[in-house]
């Protein structure tokens, strides 16, 4: 079985702690996404799997074993590193296979397994070029074919698309996902970009200050972030997050009371104030004279599907609302009347920011 457990995992560099008590399983054969901002210990948690650092404390098994000693060399890892670390006098071929000639595999099994990788990632007629004659995107490709012939039960990449534009990118997540698909290694990809981990992840753990987060299947993330830090990494813009106040069976928003439903008034009962998390598309713009929210529209922004609007309400609060299929254009100046759904709206707690689960509660 090729799974990877952290057993409260932690690591410290001198009395600094930057990995805090990892408590979780990624499981054989599955696509893991780790995501956080950058210096939340992505790349440290990536490289104790590996065996490049030290565990300070826990303990860490990889397919049943405790690996907190192993040497790397022994855990049967592959992986792909940032900076793609190629031979720079070598060509493309020699990179690729170095490896397996290390390993002593048969000449007939290195060629296979090369030619395989070279068409999965589209680089078939560079196995002579010199690497240093090629562009990013294509040492990029390289480094993948490197790690991809190593056939491993584990596959680690390490922010391995963040040197390609925007189209290249998503040509190389797609042939990734198709990758995994194929061989069915244990997988974990390091991002800071939440497009791509919604994209690649069948799981996503997102990191914060070296903690987990939250780990769950994309949408579950997205429809239902465990606190409010994961609420404001996730979404373009992020969930709105608005501090109100609550009164009786009131939510007060500003200076504006929404009667609330008998399952929130229940759920959110003992509170004096919460944080309400609303995503800028479950928002609904209304005249102005037809809503108890108003506000106005700072700016604008139209990618042709899609309206994004930030609208200052009267009390100081800011909110994203984002509409697609533009019916009815707003301008900045623009006054305008909001409303959304209790279903849609998320709330956590003002001093820890956990998510209250208030919605799974009682009937929705
Ligand atoms: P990420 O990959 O998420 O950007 P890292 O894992 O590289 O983050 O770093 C996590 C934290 O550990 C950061 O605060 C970083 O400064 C610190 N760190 C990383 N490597 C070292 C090191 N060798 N010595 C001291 N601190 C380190
Ligand atoms: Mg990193």
């Amino acid at each position: 079985m090729h799974n990877i457990v952290f057993h409260n995992v932690s690591k410290s560099y001198g009395n600094k702690e930057v990995i805090k008590q990892l408590d979780f399983e990624i499981r054989e054969g599955e696509r893991v996404v780790f995501l956080g901002p950058s210096g939340c210990g992505k790349s440290t948690t990536l490289r104790m799997i590996a065996g490049f650092e030290d565990i300070t404390a826990g303990e860490l098994r990889m397919g049943g074993t405790c690996i907190n000693a192993m040497a790397p060399g022994k855990r049967n890892i592959a992986m792909v590193f940032q900076s793609y670390a190629l031979f720079p006098h070598m060509n493309v071929w020699e990179n690729i296979v170095f490896g397996l000639k290390i390993q002593k595999l048969e000449p007939s099994e290195i060629k296979k397994r090369a030619d395989e990788a070279l068409a999965m990632l589209h680089l078939e007629g560079f196995e002579q070029r010199p690497v240093r004659s090629l562009s990013g995107g294509q040492k990029q490709r390289v480094a993948l074919c490197r790690a991809i012939v190593k056939h491993s039960p584990y596959f680690l990449l390490d922010e391995p698309l963040s040197n390609l534009d925007a189209q290249l990118r998503q040509r190389a997540r797609q042939d990734l996902v198709r990758i995994h698909e194929a061989n069915r290694s244990t997988m974990i990809y390091v991002t800071h970009d939440q497009v791509e981990a919604m994209t690649v992840g069948q799981r996503i753990a997102v990191l914060h200050n070296g903690m987990l987060q939250q780990i769950a299947v994309p949408q579950e993330i997205y429809d239902n972030p465990a606190n409010t830090f994961v609420a404001s990494f996730i979404g373009s813009p992020a969930m709105n997050l608005v501090t109100a106040k609550l009164d009786g069976g009131s939510l007060i928003m500003g200076n504006t009371a929404m009667p609330l439903p008998q399952r929130l008034i229940a759920a959110l009962a003992g509170r004096s104030d919460v944080i309400v998390g609303i995503r800028p598309e479950n928002i609904r713009l209304l005249p102005e004279e037809q809503a108890g929210l108003k506000g106005c529209c700072q700016y604008t922004e139209n990618t042709g599907n899609l309206q994004t609007i930030l609208l200052h309400l009267a009390d100081g609060d800011k909110l994203f609302v984002q509409s697609s299929g533009v019916r009815r254009a707003v301008i900045a100046g623009d006054h305008a009347g909001i409303e959304f759904s209790w279903e849609a709206a998320r709330f956590f707690d003002t001093a820890t920011g956990c998510n209250l689960q208030v919605h799974k509660k009682g009937e929705m």
